[in-house]
């Protein structure tokens, strides 16, 4: 049963209420959950509900159905973010753990952890004590094994995972390691997990074999009930009569587990399938299927390697996977950062204390707030801003660390407001971030579609929606200036015949419901968004630079630059033209390359664009 309390009860009254719990013999767990403060009972009570209700500071007493109860959603409705050093799991961008099936050497870990490392993944993982089938097998390098991993960390600043396989290796693990797994053949281990929950640290537990997913949850909870909620559920694949993969990958596991559990989701298709070909695709479609985590098999070479080899792939495989999984990603609101741990230390620094914030066009649940989390992680304050200009003046003066400006819609187009400001303002751009725009009809609770009368939304969001809107000519429509600022309206104004169009994060934000998803015309609908700060911290490998210049009025001029690009191979990925502030009839230049324009072979590149352009700038290289 789960307890929500007042806000203003005492911690008198909180205080008699876990007394009396405690002489029942329940244990009791304190939360906070979207807003509000609860207490999970955990045991018999003779209490009845209505008893509860009744007690001084009780604003509801709520039944949980099922048998797992702490890790239900019923206990908590929010996601749990798990936090590993810099890395956060359960939020917007997924997580990449990969690395040997075994640590086999310092080399063989140092040389795989730097490749998985440049290709995305932000954990190594590596196992020290291996549960193997047969007794003959490598049974892992043990306390040697945890040492090498607790150097990876050391040198590559990757957090590491590895296996414990029984609980005289605690105080080791506590000592070496960031994340300890509980392997499938452990999944019902009761006193490993009992252990692991004790010790606090974030886990990684695997599906058992054949274990069903109510078992594993049960398994989570024995986890939980000492007290640790850092924990990531696994599915690696489950034994069932096909012999032809290794096991059989539950991919359905992701969207049931979602709904019963607010723990995070890794999937392990290296594992599920045994077989090195079949892992990539598995993987990509994990991620489609809203998995917040990989965990991927990786060896520089494994025909040798000690342990599961033939799933191991190659680096390159890695890499070209990660490109993949950054394609798809956003199609279901999510990101695959490459820049994750040089941001995230940069963000954590504690030596930058007003580092933390950055500003964004609209209200909370507008798109550029998704965007700020997906770029940013939940590590960023986002501090919501009324105009564009608003923004680039906080960065400037140095109110807000960073700032996050919308620059394209892939429907509709460039928003030249943003390319004028970038021209204005002195700053750099750092980053960028594509994110899907899928827009809900959002109302307010128990209101059917046929009650609607009219609907809030801006002009842009309107004609996004106009199929959709087409078949409904009685409603009226509403313009605002934001989708966010729409659905808080709606909220506020409590007409029961009123919907708003926006993000399903609004709808959450703004407790509300959502009457229909994906309403947009064209699924293909994403917004390009660019990072603003005043400087550049830290040097970094860049894929892409961003310059905005201007030309002389004479005939070829624009022509002479864009030849520049054309004879060194430079592929543009956008040009804009906009007019010069105060100068009518001249225009500046934005464009958009791929390529690193401070490598050294682009040098002359450089030298040759001063001379045929005029204020040449670079924006920023990210
Ligand atoms: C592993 O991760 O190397 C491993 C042994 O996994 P599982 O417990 O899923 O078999
Ligand atoms: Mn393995």
């Amino acid at each position: 049963m789960i307890l929500v309390l007042e806000s203003k009860i005492t911690q008198n009254q909180k205080g008699k209420i876990k007394n009396m719990l405690s002489d029942e013999g329940c244990i009791t767990h304190e939360i906070t959950d979207a807003g509000r403060d609860i207490i999970g009972i955990i045991g018999k009570t003779r209490k009845s509900l209505d008893e509860f209700k009744q007690m001084d500071g009780v604003a509801d007493a709520v039944p949980i159905k099922t048998s797992h109860k702490l890790v239900s959603r019923e206990f908590k409705t929010e996601d749990t973010r798990v936090k590993i050093g810099n890395v956060v799991v359960g939020e917007d961008r997924v997580v990449i753990v990969a690395g040997p099936c075994a640590v086999e050497s310092q080399t063989q870990a140092m040389t795989i952890a730097k490749e998985v490392k440049k290709y995305g993944a932000v954990l190594f993982r590596g196992g020290a004590y291996k549960p193997r089938s047969s007794p003959y097998s490598f049974q892992g390098l043990e306390e040697e094994g945890l040492r090498i991993l607790a150097d990876v960390r050391d040198k590559t600043g990757l957090g590491v995972v590895t296996e414990i396989t029984s609980v005289s290796q605690a105080d080791l693990m506590m000592k070496y390691i960031d994340v300890v797994q509980i392997g499938a053949r452990n999944m019902q281990n009761f006193e490993l997990l009992k252990c692991v929950g004790r010790m606090g640290k974030p886990v990684v537990l695997k599906r058992g074999l054949a274990s069903t997913i109510q078992e594993w949850l049960m398994s989570a909870e024995y986890i939980m009930a000492e007290g640790n909620s850092n924990i990531i559920l696994c599915e690696r694949g489950i034994r069932t009569f096909e012999p032809y993969t290794r096991n059989t990958l539950d991919l359905s596991a992701i969207p049931v587990l979602k709904k019963l559990t607010h723990l995070p989701i890794m999937i392990d298709p290296s594992h599920a399938t045994g077989m090195r070909e079949k892992v990539s695709p598995m993987a990509r479609a994990a991620v489609a299927a809203g998995a917040d985590a990989l965990m991927i098999e990786v060896h520089n070479n494994p025909d040798q390697a000690l342990s599961d080899g033939p799933q191991s792939l190659y680096p390159e495989q890695f890499g070209q996977l990660t490109r993949d999984i950054y394609v798809i990603a956003p199609v279901v609101g999510k990101q695959l950062d490459f820049d994750y741990l040089r941001k995230s230390e940069i963000i954590n620094n504690p030596k930058t204390e007003d580092s933390k914030t950055a500003a964004f066009i609209g209200e909370y649940g507008a798109y550029s707030h998704k965007a700020s989390l997906g770029f940013f992680g939940e590590e960023i304050t986002p501090v919501p801003m009324k105009t564009f200009k608003d923004i680039f003046q906080a960065v400037q003066t140095g109110t807000c660390q960073y700032g996050i400006i919308p620059l394209e819609n892939s429907l509709s187009g460039s928003i030249h407001e943003n390319f004028d400001l970038l021209q204005e303002y002195d700053l750099k751009i750092i980053g960028e971030i594509t994110i899907r725009i899928k827009h809900a009809l959002i109302a307010h609770e128990n209101v059917s579609k046929n009650e609607i009368k009219k609907i809030l939304a801006p002009p842009p969001a309107f004609s996004q929606c106009k199929n959709y809107l087409d078949q409904y000519p009685d409603i009226e429509l509403v313009p605002v200036k934001a989708t966010s600022s729409a659905v808080r309206h709606i909220r506020d104004s409590d007409d029961k015949h009123a919907a708003a169009i926006g993000s399903t994060m609004a709808a959450k934000i703004f407790n509300m419901n959502i009457i229909e998803k994906s309403i947009e015309d064209n699924p293909r609908n994403y917004t390009r968004f660019a990072i603003i700060a005043k400087e550049i911290k830290g040097h970094k490998k860049a894929n892409k630079t961003s310059i905005i210049f201007s030309t002389g009025n004479k005939p070829g001029a624009l022509f002479e630059v864009m030849k520049v690009f054309s004879e060194y191979q430079i592929n543009l990925v956008k040009l804009e033209s906009r007019p010069m502030l105060g100068k009518p009839w001249e225009y500046m230049f934005y464009v958009d390359i791929e390529a690193d324009i401070e490598l050294s072979e682009f040098a002359p590149v450089m030298e040759k664009l001063q001379e045929k352009s005029e204020n040449l700038r670079i924006l920023g290289r990210y």
